[in-house]
């Protein structure tokens, strides 16, 4: 088995709603430490990822508005930061009890999580309480989700549709993507609009990183990215994971858990025959997406790598050596 570092997961979210130990394996969703062993997948980062609502929506997709050549659901509001700094906390709780959290790039392919922030609602709009993260472990923020927030503007779900939905960052968000680079955190780029993204990519020293997205040019929905998008990673010695789910993936957008791995793979290869090996990785964003039934858990990670005609070097860097590399450039320990 090709040792992987997975770019993206939804568990802990998954554990702070069902009270499960990611210790254990379960048969609930897709990703828990003995599944990871299964798939040869040694490390990830984990997302501290604040929902709007405690409950799972019956229907994940629901409220979904058809539109005359697609879809979309209507964006959340700003989230109220007594509600995120609650809840990050309670699931980083999850990550201490159940992980290793690894701040040290050697460290790794011997530990098993990188705390990652998914939106920065937790960070306080002053920063005040980011050396408080920090010092928890966090390594890497998303400075949005599909929201907007104190820091910047997330994308909509919506197909088909541009990443070019709005303005950019906001002051607060300035001087997040300088404090991350001075700290040495991780900057993920991920569901931030094309004009934040932009200013990202002028403003910050370390490589681009976007942990889990697609090709929009073989998808056309708003959290892909652009060919101008990806060529600005390969600039910036960065790398993109490539989402496994089948809404981002599809060319028609749509859930279908029929889909073949093909089709993840083929955004693997666009990315790759696009800015180079590497600059793309793996990010599945398990336990938050929609994986075809041939991916749909952890454990089956390898039967993504088959399907590649890679030699084992390629394999590799895709699978970790990638990852491993922008974390070198980015940590500062
Ligand atoms: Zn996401």
């Amino acid at each position: 088995m090709i040792p992987v570092v997975d770019g993206h997961n939804d568990a802990l979210l998954r554990a702070w709603r069902s009270g499960e130990s990611l210790r254990e394996r379960s048969s609930n969703g897709h990703l828990d430490l003995p599944r990871m062993r299964d798939g040869g997948v040694v490390a990830g980062f984990f997302a501290i990822f604040v929902p709007a609502t405690d409950d799972e929506p019956s229907d994940p997709r629901a409220p979904l508005v058809l539109t005359h050549d697609g879809y979309e659901v209507p964006m959340e509001g700003a989230l109220p930061f007594e509600r995120a700094d609650r809840i990050a906390r309670e699931l980083a709780a999850i990550a201490e009890r159940d992980l290793r959290i690894v701040t040290r790039a050697d460290d790794v392919l011997g530990g098993n999580a990188i705390l990652h922030l998914e939106g920065a609602e937790p960070i306080a709009p002053d920063l005040s309480n980011l050396c408080e993260w920090f010092e928890r472990g966090l390594r890497s923020v998303g400075l949005v989700w599909s929201r907007p927030n104190a820091f910047g503007h997330g994308v909509p779900f919506r197909y088909p549709g541009s990443p070019d939905t709005g303005p950019g960052l906001t002051d607060a968000g300035r001087a997040l993507v300088r404090a991350a680079n001075e700290l040495g955190l991780v900057l993920d780029l991920a569901h931030l609009n094309e004009r934040g993204f932009f200013e990202v990519a002028a403003a910050s020293t370390a490589p681009l990183v976007v942990s889990h997205a697609g090709a929009h040019e073989l998808c056309r929905i708003p959290r892909n990215l652009t060919d101008d998008q990806l060529d600005t990673v390969r600039d910036s010695d960065g790398v993109v994971g490539v989402v496994f789910d089948t809404v981002m993936t599809r060319e028609d957008g749509e859930l279908v858990l029929e889909t073949p791995l093909q089709t993840i793979a083929e955004h693997i290869e666009y990315i790759a025959d696009r800015i180079g090996i590497d600059h793309v990785a793996l990010g599945s964003d398990f336990d938050g997406s929609f994986p075809p039934h041939a991916l749909d858990d952890v454990s089956k990670t390898q039967a993504l790598l088959e399907t590649l005609a890679w030699s084992d070097d390629e394999l590799a860097k895709l699978a970790h050596g990638n990852w491993l590399r922008v974390l070198r450039a980015t940590w500062k320990t």
